[in-house]
């Protein structure tokens, strides 16, 4: 065999389970189509995040005149930005490249496809084999009945982040995190945009506080972004200089179209070499992520669970552990979320709902941003902490946090969720003043009954 492990599949599963694989003294090569990195550094969280920090100076100069400073609008320079954006992906991707020339993987630039047991063939021509196959192929945006990608008014995540031109009007179809994100990076760029979402509530799907999600929407209202719950998108037909989007009841002009309604595992002929699929398409494994066919292994957005960066690392990370031998204990009930609209909304763990339904008695702890000084001297005093514990033994079961940088702030409480600590743990530490943490501090010892800095009941 040419290596032990041949791992397909170049984004944040397959080239953190490389470089860790190599770590641990496993001759490992990689087979990559594209660039490294995958959709998440290429098309997916990375220019979605530089988009969004970038917006983010729109929003902010446009509350200067809260604290007596006016700016003059904004000029765009469209071009720019994205070249910007790409720079960032650009820097990020070599350094994925030289990180795994550093630790010792082949990278092999090729097409592959598994020709035979252990057996790979690459679209140069090529063949290597390994002891153990590792899929990593990710995931691909779905399209709906009367909407294709095929025509250029009609966007998927890929097309939105880079475009030409900032749309005057788009339609959203998707309330989804995508959808939301990007309506979100849309709006604050001068786009006027409507979000019609098929389900009763945006963020369908998510084991997600109801609360939070009512702050986001009420944000995202605030923002003058229109959103359309059990609207159902039905197809467009050209009008004037655009298009209408059709729902049963009403028409919606849109100059694009982004279609926002989730993503479908790259399983494509998996099973024509006995690979097993669920009736999504997503490839069955084991707890070993091992598939149906014992020594090729499934990791990421092609096996069932949150189709996140983070979490297809974490799985890159424990088959490496697995194959060499070694433990590495992950709950995948721990990993956590964070949606990057206005206000920013993070989880972790268990909602009190879904606690309630474990048979849990909740005890819950909630603190406002408005009574953190430093959320007040950001301008932002929009959103809340809120700690769900078990009432029994004050283990925290789970965290929501909605507001201000909460997609960086939520990293605390997955330490607590991932290490069952207790609300004292958190509450008990000192954090400092003035900042956003003590927020999730705060909300602890308000579970607790005794907040300083809120009225405890
Ligand atoms: P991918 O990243 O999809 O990588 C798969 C790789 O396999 C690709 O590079 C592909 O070219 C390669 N490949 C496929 N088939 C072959 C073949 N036959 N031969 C060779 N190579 C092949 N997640 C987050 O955690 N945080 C975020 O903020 C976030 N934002 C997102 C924003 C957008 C717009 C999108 C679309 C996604 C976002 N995600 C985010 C999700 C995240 O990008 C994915 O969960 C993650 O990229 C999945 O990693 P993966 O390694 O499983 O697959």
């Amino acid at each position: 065999m040419d290596y032990d492990v041949v791992i397909i599949g170049g984004g944040p599963g397959g080239y953190v389970a490389a470089i860790r694989m190599a770590q641990l003294g496993l001759k490992t090569a990689l087979v990559e189509r594209d660039r490294v990195g995958g959709v998440c550094l290429n098309r997916g969280c990375i220019p979605t995040k530089a988009l969004f920090a970038a917006t983010e100076l729109l929003a902010r100069a446009k509350e200067g005149s809260d604290f007596g400073m006016e700016f003059a609008p904004p000029h765009i320079d469209l071009p720019r930005l994205i070249s910007w954006k790409e720079g960032i992906v650009e820097r990020l991707v070599s350094g994925v490249e030289k990180l795994l020339a550093a630790n010792g993987v082949t990278l092999i630039k090729a097409e592959a496809e598994i020709s035979g047991p252990g057996e790979v063939s690459l679209s140069t021509g090529a063949a290597i084999t390994g002891e153990r196959l590792v899929l990593g192929l990710g995931s691909a945006p779905v399209e709906i009945p009367g909407f294709s990608f095929s025509d250029p008014v009609v966007w998927s995540s890929t097309e939105a982040l880079s475009p030409d031109a900032i749309p005057e009007r788009l339609v959203v179809i998707g309330g989804g995190v995508i959808g939301l994100e990007l309506a979100t990076i849309y709006s604050r760029l001068g786009s006027r945009v409507t979000v019609l979402e098929l389900m009763p509530e945006i963020l369908p799907g998510l084991d997600l506080d109801r609360r939070a999600i009512a702050r986001v929407r009420a944000g995202l209202k605030a923002m003058g972004i229109e959103i359309r719950t059990g609207a159902a998108a039905t197809g467009y037909a050209n009008k004037d200089d655009g298009v209408v989007v059709n729902t049963k009841e009403e028409e919606f002009p849109a100059d694009r179209i982004l279609l926002a309604v989730g993503r479908k595992p790259n399983s494509a002929g998996l099973e024509k070499i006995g690979i097993e699929l669920d009736r999504r398409g997503f490839v069955v494994v084991d707890e070993n992520l091992e598939t149906s066919v014992p020594g090729i292994y499934a990791i990421g957005d092609l096996v069932p669970g949150p189709m996140l960066a983070h979490k297809a690392s974490a799985d890159g990370l424990r088959l490496a552990a697995h194959l060499a031998g070694e433990d590495y204990p992950l709950d995948y009930g721990t990993i956590p979320q964070a949606i990057f609209t206005s206000p920013e909304l993070a989880s972790v763990g268990m909602s009190e709902k879904r606690a309630k339904e474990e048979g849990y008695t909740p005890l819950v702890g909630r603190f406002p941003y408005a009574a953190l000084g430093k959320a007040l001297g950001m301008n932002a005093p929009d959103g809340f902490f809120q700690v769900v514990a078990d009432a029994k033994t004050r283990r925290i079961l789970g965290v929501t946090i909605v507001g201000a940088e909460a997609s960086d702030l939520i990293s605390e409480a997955a330490v607590a969720v991932q290490n069952g600590l207790t609300l004292e743990a958190i509450a008990d530490s000192v954090h400092p003043h003035p900042t956003l943490p003590e927020g999730l501090k705060e909300a602890a010892e308000n579970a607790l009954g005794r907040a300083i800095h809120t009225v405890n009941r």
